[in-house]
Protein backbone atom coordinates (compact mmCIF):
# COMPACT_ATOMS: atom_id res chain seq x y z
CA UNK A 1 0.00 0.00 0.00
CA UNK A 2 1.41 3.32 -0.89
CA UNK A 3 0.87 6.63 1.49
CA UNK A 4 -2.52 7.91 1.80
CA UNK A 5 -4.25 10.70 1.39
CA UNK A 6 -4.40 12.68 4.43
CA UNK A 7 -7.14 14.50 6.29
CA UNK A 8 -8.69 17.66 5.00
CA UNK A 9 -12.05 19.05 5.76
CA UNK A 10 -13.90 17.49 2.46
CA UNK A 11 -17.48 18.49 0.99
CA UNK A 12 -19.63 15.77 3.04
CA UNK A 13 -21.03 14.76 -0.20
CA UNK A 14 -18.28 15.21 -2.78
CA UNK A 15 -18.81 11.58 -4.38
CA UNK A 16 -15.19 11.67 -6.02
CA UNK A 17 -13.01 12.26 -3.63
CA UNK A 18 -10.16 9.49 -2.83
CA UNK A 19 -9.49 8.81 0.74
CA UNK A 20 -6.91 6.61 2.81
CA UNK A 21 -9.67 4.38 4.23
CA UNK A 22 -13.21 4.12 3.78
CA UNK A 23 -15.19 2.56 6.87
CA UNK A 24 -18.25 0.31 6.10
CA UNK A 25 -20.50 0.34 8.87
CA UNK A 26 -20.61 3.49 11.85
CA UNK A 27 -21.45 1.16 14.79
CA UNK A 28 -19.09 1.00 17.88
CA UNK A 29 -16.24 -0.70 15.97
CA UNK A 30 -16.18 1.52 12.72
CA UNK A 31 -16.56 4.66 14.27
CA UNK A 32 -13.25 3.82 17.09
CA UNK A 33 -11.47 2.76 14.21
CA UNK A 34 -12.70 5.93 12.20
CA UNK A 35 -11.67 8.12 14.78
CA UNK A 36 -8.49 6.76 15.23
CA UNK A 37 -7.61 6.92 11.94
CA UNK A 38 -8.11 10.73 12.11
CA UNK A 39 -6.38 11.08 14.57
CA UNK A 40 -3.18 9.33 13.22
CA UNK A 41 -3.70 12.44 10.04
CA UNK A 42 -5.09 9.68 7.58
CA UNK A 43 -8.42 10.89 5.15
CA UNK A 44 -11.39 8.61 6.20
CA UNK A 45 -14.95 7.67 5.36
CA UNK A 46 -17.89 6.08 6.91
CA UNK A 47 -20.43 4.72 5.58
CA UNK A 48 -23.53 4.08 7.19
CA UNK A 49 -26.73 2.05 6.24
CA UNK A 50 -29.02 3.23 8.65
CA UNK A 51 -29.84 7.08 10.41
CA UNK A 52 -29.25 5.37 14.15
CA UNK A 53 -32.66 5.92 14.62
CA UNK A 54 -33.52 1.99 15.02
CA UNK A 55 -33.36 -0.26 17.90
CA UNK A 56 -29.78 -1.92 18.26
CA UNK A 57 -28.95 -4.40 21.07
CA UNK A 58 -26.25 -4.04 23.63
CA UNK A 59 -27.21 -1.83 26.84
CA UNK A 60 -24.48 -2.37 28.94
CA UNK A 61 -20.97 -0.85 29.12
CA UNK A 62 -18.62 -2.65 32.02
CA UNK A 63 -15.98 -0.18 33.79
CA UNK A 64 -13.58 -0.83 31.77
CA UNK A 65 -15.36 -0.14 28.61
CA UNK A 66 -16.77 3.19 29.47
CA UNK A 67 -13.35 4.22 30.54
CA UNK A 68 -11.89 3.01 26.51
CA UNK A 69 -15.08 5.21 25.39
CA UNK A 70 -13.62 8.02 27.24
CA UNK A 71 -10.45 7.89 26.05
CA UNK A 72 -11.54 8.00 22.56
CA UNK A 73 -13.93 10.57 23.01
CA UNK A 74 -10.84 12.87 24.69
CA UNK A 75 -10.29 15.38 25.29
CA UNK A 76 -13.91 15.74 24.75
CA UNK A 77 -15.37 15.27 28.17
CA UNK A 78 -18.02 12.01 28.03
CA UNK A 79 -21.26 13.65 30.00
CA UNK A 80 -23.38 11.10 31.54
CA UNK A 81 -26.45 12.31 30.20
CA UNK A 82 -28.75 9.46 28.74
CA UNK A 83 -26.39 7.21 30.88
CA UNK A 84 -28.10 5.49 33.71
CA UNK A 85 -25.52 4.30 35.94
CA UNK A 86 -24.84 0.67 36.98
CA UNK A 87 -23.67 -0.89 39.82
CA UNK A 88 -23.30 -4.47 38.99
CA UNK A 89 -24.91 -7.74 38.66
CA UNK A 90 -27.22 -10.19 40.28
CA UNK A 91 -27.05 -13.64 38.64
CA UNK A 92 -29.01 -16.56 39.40
CA UNK A 93 -26.36 -19.19 37.52
CA UNK A 94 -25.02 -22.98 38.61
CA UNK A 95 -28.24 -22.56 42.08
CA UNK A 96 -31.31 -20.90 42.83
CA UNK A 97 -29.49 -18.85 45.30
CA UNK A 98 -28.21 -15.22 43.15
CA UNK A 99 -24.65 -14.26 43.22
CA UNK A 100 -24.11 -10.12 43.45
CA UNK A 101 -21.45 -8.86 41.44
CA UNK A 102 -20.77 -5.26 42.46
CA UNK A 103 -18.41 -2.58 40.80
CA UNK A 104 -17.91 -0.81 44.09
CA UNK A 105 -14.65 -1.55 44.16
CA UNK A 106 -13.41 -1.77 40.90
CA UNK A 107 -10.51 0.66 39.83
CA UNK A 108 -12.33 1.92 36.36
CA UNK A 109 -15.58 3.33 38.63
CA UNK A 110 -19.10 2.27 37.89
CA UNK A 111 -20.37 1.09 34.90
CA UNK A 112 -23.59 2.05 32.52
CA UNK A 113 -26.67 0.92 30.70
CA UNK A 114 -27.41 3.20 27.65
CA UNK A 115 -30.25 2.86 25.19
CA UNK A 116 -27.64 1.24 22.72
CA UNK A 117 -28.85 3.72 19.38
CA UNK A 118 -27.86 6.98 21.81
CA UNK A 119 -24.09 5.88 22.22
CA UNK A 120 -23.99 4.67 18.43
CA UNK A 121 -25.68 8.16 17.63
CA UNK A 122 -23.18 10.15 19.83
CA UNK A 123 -20.08 8.50 17.95
CA UNK A 124 -21.26 9.51 14.83
CA UNK A 125 -22.26 13.06 15.92
CA UNK A 126 -18.08 13.20 17.86
CA UNK A 127 -16.22 12.05 14.08
CA UNK A 128 -18.51 14.40 12.58
CA UNK A 129 -17.46 17.01 14.44
CA UNK A 130 -13.86 16.13 13.84
CA UNK A 131 -14.68 16.70 10.15
CA UNK A 132 -14.80 12.81 9.89
CA UNK A 133 -17.84 12.29 6.73
CA UNK A 134 -20.28 10.13 7.79
CA UNK A 135 -22.85 8.97 5.07
CA UNK A 136 -26.16 7.51 6.69
CA UNK A 137 -28.77 5.97 4.80
CA UNK A 138 -26.31 4.57 2.66
CA UNK A 139 -25.23 0.85 1.24
CA UNK A 140 -22.27 -0.60 -0.61
CA UNK A 141 -23.51 -1.97 -3.72
CA UNK A 142 -20.29 -2.50 -5.64
CA UNK A 143 -16.85 -2.86 -4.35
CA UNK A 144 -13.68 -3.99 -6.39
CA UNK A 145 -9.85 -3.77 -6.47
CA UNK A 146 -7.63 -1.16 -8.58
CA UNK A 147 -4.34 -0.80 -8.70
CA UNK A 148 -3.69 -1.13 -5.07
CA UNK A 149 -6.84 0.46 -3.51
CA UNK A 150 -10.49 -0.12 -3.73
CA UNK A 151 -13.36 1.49 -6.10
CA UNK A 152 -16.49 1.42 -3.77
CA UNK A 153 -19.82 1.86 -5.63
CA UNK A 154 -22.82 3.49 -3.04
CA UNK A 155 -26.41 3.90 -2.65
CA UNK A 156 -27.59 7.31 -0.80
CA UNK A 157 -30.21 9.18 -0.50
CA UNK A 158 -29.08 11.35 -2.87
CA UNK A 159 -28.67 8.79 -5.48
CA UNK A 160 -25.45 6.52 -6.45
CA UNK A 161 -22.08 7.69 -5.88
CA UNK A 162 -18.66 6.15 -6.40
CA UNK A 163 -15.43 6.94 -4.15
CA UNK A 164 -12.01 5.23 -4.42
CA UNK A 165 -9.54 4.66 -1.57
CA UNK A 166 -6.55 2.89 -0.45
CA UNK A 167 -8.18 0.22 2.40
CA UNK A 168 -11.18 -0.61 3.47
CA UNK A 169 -12.60 -1.42 7.36
CA UNK A 170 -15.34 -4.27 7.56
CA UNK A 171 -17.30 -2.99 10.20
CA UNK A 172 -20.51 -3.94 8.83
CA UNK A 173 -21.61 -6.17 12.24
CA UNK A 174 -22.17 -10.00 11.77
CA UNK A 175 -22.91 -9.63 8.33
CA UNK A 176 -19.44 -8.97 7.67
CA UNK A 177 -20.04 -7.52 4.02
CA UNK A 178 -16.87 -6.33 3.00
CA UNK A 179 -14.76 -10.02 3.86
CA UNK A 180 -17.71 -12.12 2.47
CA UNK A 181 -17.56 -10.22 -0.53
CA UNK A 182 -14.07 -10.98 -1.01
CA UNK A 183 -15.55 -14.88 -0.68
CA UNK A 184 -13.95 -15.02 3.56
CA UNK A 185 -16.18 -17.53 5.31
CA UNK A 186 -17.34 -17.35 8.51
CA UNK A 187 -17.38 -20.38 11.08
CA UNK A 188 -20.06 -20.39 14.09
CA UNK A 189 -19.56 -22.08 17.37
CA UNK A 190 -23.56 -22.11 17.82
CA UNK A 191 -26.68 -21.33 16.59
CA UNK A 192 -27.33 -18.60 19.29
CA UNK A 193 -29.80 -16.05 18.99
CA UNK A 194 -32.05 -13.42 21.10
CA UNK A 195 -35.12 -11.90 21.11
CA UNK A 196 -35.93 -9.04 23.37
CA UNK A 197 -38.84 -6.66 25.09
CA UNK A 198 -38.89 -3.43 26.25
CA UNK A 199 -41.28 -2.86 28.94
CA UNK A 200 -41.92 -0.17 31.86
CA UNK A 201 -39.58 -0.56 34.57
CA UNK A 202 -41.33 -2.22 37.33
CA UNK A 203 -41.30 -0.15 40.52
CA UNK A 204 -39.35 -3.34 42.55
CA UNK A 205 -37.02 -3.70 39.96
CA UNK A 206 -33.00 -2.39 41.45
CA UNK A 207 -32.48 1.01 39.31
CA UNK A 208 -28.79 0.18 38.52
CA UNK A 209 -28.09 -3.62 38.50
CA UNK A 210 -28.45 -5.91 35.64
CA UNK A 211 -30.36 -9.09 36.19
CA UNK A 212 -28.80 -12.61 34.91
CA UNK A 213 -31.15 -15.92 34.99
CA UNK A 214 -29.70 -19.03 34.01
CA UNK A 215 -33.24 -21.20 32.65
CA UNK A 216 -33.61 -24.79 31.21
CA UNK A 217 -34.81 -23.56 27.91
CA UNK A 218 -31.59 -20.94 28.02
CA UNK A 219 -31.05 -17.50 29.96
CA UNK A 220 -32.17 -14.53 30.77
CA UNK A 221 -31.09 -10.86 31.54
CA UNK A 222 -33.00 -7.47 32.41
CA UNK A 223 -30.90 -4.34 31.77
CA UNK A 224 -32.61 -1.06 33.41
CA UNK A 225 -32.44 1.72 30.59
CA UNK A 226 -32.71 5.40 30.87
CA UNK A 227 -36.15 6.97 30.70
CA UNK A 228 -37.70 4.51 32.81
CA UNK A 229 -37.69 1.55 30.56
CA UNK A 230 -36.22 -2.31 30.65
CA UNK A 231 -35.01 -4.23 28.49
CA UNK A 232 -35.89 -8.16 29.05
CA UNK A 233 -33.41 -10.33 26.61
CA UNK A 234 -34.11 -14.29 26.25
CA UNK A 235 -30.99 -16.19 24.39
CA UNK A 236 -30.90 -19.42 23.35
CA UNK A 237 -30.76 -21.77 20.39
CA UNK A 238 -32.82 -20.91 17.21
CA UNK A 239 -34.36 -24.35 17.16
CA UNK A 240 -34.91 -24.09 21.12
CA UNK A 241 -36.95 -20.72 20.59
CA UNK A 242 -38.74 -22.36 17.65
CA UNK A 243 -39.63 -25.01 19.33
CA UNK A 244 -40.94 -23.15 22.26
CA UNK A 245 -42.75 -20.34 19.56
CA UNK A 246 -40.09 -18.08 21.41
CA UNK A 247 -39.82 -15.63 18.44
CA UNK A 248 -43.76 -14.09 19.22
CA UNK A 249 -44.96 -12.33 21.92
CA UNK A 250 -47.01 -15.09 23.75
CA UNK A 251 -44.30 -18.37 23.39
CA UNK A 252 -41.46 -15.74 24.85
CA UNK A 253 -44.15 -14.14 27.57
CA UNK A 254 -45.00 -18.14 28.55
CA UNK A 255 -41.01 -18.91 28.71
CA UNK A 256 -40.76 -15.58 31.21
CA UNK A 257 -43.30 -16.75 33.13
CA UNK A 258 -41.02 -19.95 33.95
CA UNK A 259 -38.47 -17.76 35.03
CA UNK A 260 -38.17 -17.29 38.66
CA UNK A 261 -36.01 -14.02 40.16
CA UNK A 262 -36.94 -12.81 37.16
CA UNK A 263 -40.38 -12.80 37.66
CA UNK A 264 -40.62 -11.89 40.88
CA UNK A 265 -38.71 -8.70 40.15
CA UNK A 266 -41.00 -7.86 37.26
CA UNK A 267 -44.41 -9.16 37.63
CA UNK A 268 -46.51 -10.31 34.84
CA UNK A 269 -45.62 -9.33 30.86
CA UNK A 270 -49.01 -8.41 29.36
CA UNK A 271 -47.64 -5.21 27.83
CA UNK A 272 -45.47 -6.70 25.78
CA UNK A 273 -46.49 -7.16 21.70
CA UNK A 274 -43.28 -6.35 19.83
CA UNK A 275 -40.11 -8.41 20.15
CA UNK A 276 -36.61 -7.67 18.84
CA UNK A 277 -34.93 -10.89 16.90
CA UNK A 278 -30.93 -10.79 16.46
CA UNK A 279 -28.76 -13.67 15.70
CA UNK A 280 -25.44 -13.61 17.31
CA UNK A 281 -23.74 -16.82 16.70
CA UNK A 282 -20.66 -17.32 18.67
CA UNK A 283 -18.66 -17.00 15.51
CA UNK A 284 -15.41 -15.79 13.66
CA UNK A 285 -14.61 -15.07 10.00
CA UNK A 286 -11.36 -17.54 8.82
CA UNK A 287 -9.15 -14.60 8.23
CA UNK A 288 -9.93 -11.15 9.45
CA UNK A 289 -7.80 -9.35 7.15
CA UNK A 290 -6.69 -9.51 3.98
CA UNK A 291 -4.91 -7.64 0.86
CA UNK A 292 -6.26 -4.19 1.73
CA UNK A 293 -9.03 -4.59 3.78
CA UNK A 294 -9.56 -4.90 7.64
CA UNK A 295 -12.46 -6.47 9.74
CA UNK A 296 -13.46 -5.14 13.37
CA UNK A 297 -16.15 -5.60 16.16
CA UNK A 298 -18.64 -8.38 15.50
CA UNK A 299 -18.01 -8.21 11.84
CA UNK A 300 -14.56 -9.94 13.00
CA UNK A 301 -15.94 -12.38 15.69
CA UNK A 302 -18.95 -12.31 17.51
CA UNK A 303 -18.69 -13.44 21.51
CA UNK A 304 -21.37 -14.64 23.34
CA UNK A 305 -23.71 -11.20 24.79
CA UNK A 306 -23.27 -13.18 28.40
CA UNK A 307 -19.62 -11.76 28.18
CA UNK A 308 -21.07 -8.47 28.27
CA UNK A 309 -17.33 -7.66 26.22
CA UNK A 310 -19.15 -6.66 23.13
CA UNK A 311 -18.59 -3.35 23.07
CA UNK A 312 -15.26 -2.78 24.42
CA UNK A 313 -14.49 -5.28 21.69
CA UNK A 314 -15.28 -3.11 19.13
CA UNK A 315 -13.91 -0.28 20.70
CA UNK A 316 -10.35 -2.21 20.66
CA UNK A 317 -10.69 -3.64 17.56
CA UNK A 318 -11.73 -0.53 16.28
CA UNK A 319 -8.34 0.95 17.26
CA UNK A 320 -6.02 -2.17 17.11
CA UNK A 321 -7.18 -2.15 13.50
CA UNK A 322 -6.76 1.43 12.58
CA UNK A 323 -3.19 1.42 13.98
CA UNK A 324 -2.31 -1.51 11.47
CA UNK A 325 -3.44 -0.11 8.66
CA UNK A 326 -1.70 2.99 9.55
CA UNK A 327 1.25 0.51 9.61
CA UNK A 328 0.23 -0.84 6.27
CA UNK A 329 -0.35 2.59 4.83
CA UNK A 330 3.30 3.16 5.57
CA UNK A 331 4.81 0.30 4.34
CA UNK A 332 4.61 -2.17 7.15
CA UNK A 333 3.89 -5.38 4.86
CA UNK A 334 2.82 -7.82 7.78
CA UNK A 335 0.90 -5.53 9.69
CA UNK A 336 -2.82 -6.68 8.61
CA UNK A 337 -1.60 -10.33 8.49
CA UNK A 338 -0.16 -9.53 12.42
CA UNK A 339 -4.18 -8.09 13.60
CA UNK A 340 -5.47 -11.18 11.96
CA UNK A 341 -3.41 -13.31 14.06
CA UNK A 342 -3.94 -11.73 16.90
CA UNK A 343 -7.97 -11.92 16.15
CA UNK A 344 -7.71 -15.60 15.96
CA UNK A 345 -5.68 -16.34 19.46
CA UNK A 346 -7.99 -13.69 20.71
CA UNK A 347 -11.35 -15.88 19.93
CA UNK A 348 -9.63 -19.17 20.73
CA UNK A 349 -9.15 -17.55 24.60
CA UNK A 350 -12.35 -16.68 24.71
CA UNK A 351 -13.65 -19.85 23.68
CA UNK A 352 -11.84 -21.24 26.63
CA UNK A 353 -13.78 -18.57 28.82
CA UNK A 354 -17.02 -19.45 27.53
CA UNK A 355 -16.66 -22.79 28.02
CA UNK A 356 -15.50 -22.08 31.97
CA UNK A 357 -18.40 -19.89 32.46
CA UNK A 358 -21.28 -21.90 30.83
CA UNK A 359 -19.64 -25.20 32.85
CA UNK A 360 -21.07 -23.37 35.93
CA UNK A 361 -24.39 -24.41 35.40
CA UNK A 362 -25.51 -28.05 34.95
CA UNK A 363 -28.83 -27.90 36.45
CA UNK A 364 -30.21 -28.93 33.23
CA UNK A 365 -27.03 -30.70 31.15
CA UNK A 366 -29.89 -32.89 29.43
CA UNK A 367 -31.19 -30.09 27.85
CA UNK A 368 -30.48 -29.35 24.57
CA UNK A 369 -28.94 -25.74 24.70
CA UNK A 370 -26.86 -26.68 27.97
CA UNK A 371 -25.79 -29.66 26.71
CA UNK A 372 -24.49 -28.30 23.21
CA UNK A 373 -22.33 -25.97 25.64
CA UNK A 374 -21.23 -28.38 28.54
CA UNK A 375 -19.76 -30.89 25.67
CA UNK A 376 -16.46 -29.46 25.52
CA UNK A 377 -15.21 -31.37 22.18
CA UNK A 378 -18.96 -29.60 20.57
CA UNK A 379 -18.17 -26.36 22.52
CA UNK A 380 -14.77 -25.89 21.17
CA UNK A 381 -14.73 -27.09 17.49
CA UNK A 382 -16.88 -24.45 14.82
CA UNK A 383 -20.54 -26.08 13.94
CA UNK A 384 -20.61 -28.73 10.49
CA UNK A 385 -23.04 -26.89 8.37
CA UNK A 386 -24.88 -30.31 8.76
CA UNK A 387 -25.81 -30.03 12.41
CA UNK A 388 -29.25 -30.75 11.46
CA UNK A 389 -29.72 -27.30 13.24
CA UNK A 390 -32.67 -25.28 11.99
CA UNK A 391 -31.61 -22.95 9.14
CA UNK A 392 -30.84 -19.38 10.84
CA UNK A 393 -31.50 -17.89 7.27
CA UNK A 394 -35.33 -18.68 8.24
CA UNK A 395 -35.55 -16.13 11.05
CA UNK A 396 -35.79 -11.81 10.09
CA UNK A 397 -32.47 -10.98 10.34
CA UNK A 398 -33.27 -7.87 12.81
CA UNK A 399 -36.02 -5.80 13.91
CA UNK A 400 -39.33 -6.70 15.20
CA UNK A 401 -42.05 -9.46 14.86
CA UNK A 402 -45.43 -9.60 16.48
C1 LIG B 1 -28.96 -9.29 22.65
C2 LIG B 1 -27.57 -8.73 22.72
C3 LIG B 1 -27.16 -8.08 23.86
C4 LIG B 1 -25.87 -7.57 23.94
N1 LIG B 1 -25.53 -6.92 25.10
C5 LIG B 1 -24.29 -6.39 25.19
C6 LIG B 1 -23.94 -5.65 26.34
O1 LIG B 1 -24.74 -5.48 27.26
N2 LIG B 1 -22.69 -5.12 26.40
C7 LIG B 1 -21.78 -5.29 25.39
O2 LIG B 1 -20.66 -4.81 25.50
N3 LIG B 1 -22.11 -5.96 24.27
C8 LIG B 1 -23.35 -6.49 24.13
N4 LIG B 1 -23.70 -7.15 22.99
C9 LIG B 1 -22.74 -7.23 21.89
C10 LIG B 1 -22.66 -5.89 21.15
O3 LIG B 1 -23.97 -5.45 20.83
C11 LIG B 1 -21.84 -6.04 19.87
O4 LIG B 1 -20.67 -6.75 20.13
C12 LIG B 1 -21.48 -4.67 19.29
O5 LIG B 1 -22.65 -4.00 18.91
C13 LIG B 1 -20.56 -4.79 18.09
O6 LIG B 1 -20.39 -3.53 17.52
P1 LIG B 1 -20.00 -3.41 15.97
O7 LIG B 1 -19.79 -1.97 15.71
O8 LIG B 1 -18.95 -4.37 15.64
O9 LIG B 1 -21.28 -3.96 15.20
P2 LIG B 1 -22.76 -3.37 15.11
O10 LIG B 1 -23.15 -2.75 16.40
O11 LIG B 1 -23.59 -4.48 14.56
O12 LIG B 1 -22.64 -2.22 14.02
C14 LIG B 1 -22.56 -2.50 12.66
C15 LIG B 1 -22.91 -1.21 11.92
O13 LIG B 1 -22.74 -1.42 10.51
C16 LIG B 1 -23.88 -0.93 9.83
N5 LIG B 1 -23.96 -1.69 8.58
C17 LIG B 1 -24.22 -3.00 8.41
N6 LIG B 1 -24.13 -3.33 7.10
C18 LIG B 1 -23.79 -2.19 6.45
C19 LIG B 1 -23.54 -1.89 5.09
N7 LIG B 1 -23.61 -2.80 4.13
N8 LIG B 1 -23.20 -0.62 4.75
C20 LIG B 1 -23.12 0.35 5.70
N9 LIG B 1 -23.34 0.10 7.01
C21 LIG B 1 -23.67 -1.15 7.38
C22 LIG B 1 -25.03 -1.17 10.80
O14 LIG B 1 -26.15 -0.37 10.51
C23 LIG B 1 -24.37 -0.81 12.13
O15 LIG B 1 -24.40 0.58 12.38
C24 LIG B 1 -24.98 -7.69 22.87
C25 LIG B 1 -25.40 -8.33 21.70
C26 LIG B 1 -26.68 -8.84 21.62
C27 LIG B 1 -27.13 -9.52 20.35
Amino acid sequence: MKTPPTSSPADPMDSTATHGVVVVGGGVAGLSAALTLVRAGVSVRVLERTDYSAWRPGETLSPVAWAELRQLLAPEPLEPEGFLESHGLEATWGSERPHHHSFLANPYGSGWHVERRHLDALLARHAQSLQVPLWRDTCVTHLEREGHGWRVRVRTPRGPAELRCEALVDATGRSAQVARRQGVRRRDWDALCSVSGVIDRPPGFPEQHLVVEATPRGWWYAAPLPGGHLILTLLSDVDVLQRHDALRPAGWSALFSSTRHLRERVGGLEAVTRLHVRRCETSRLEHAAGEGWVAVGDAAAMWDPLSSSGILKALRTGRAAARALCAALGGHSGALEEYARQQAEEFSRYLSARQAHYSLEQRWAGEDFWRRRLDARAASHPRADDTGAVRVSTLPISGGTG
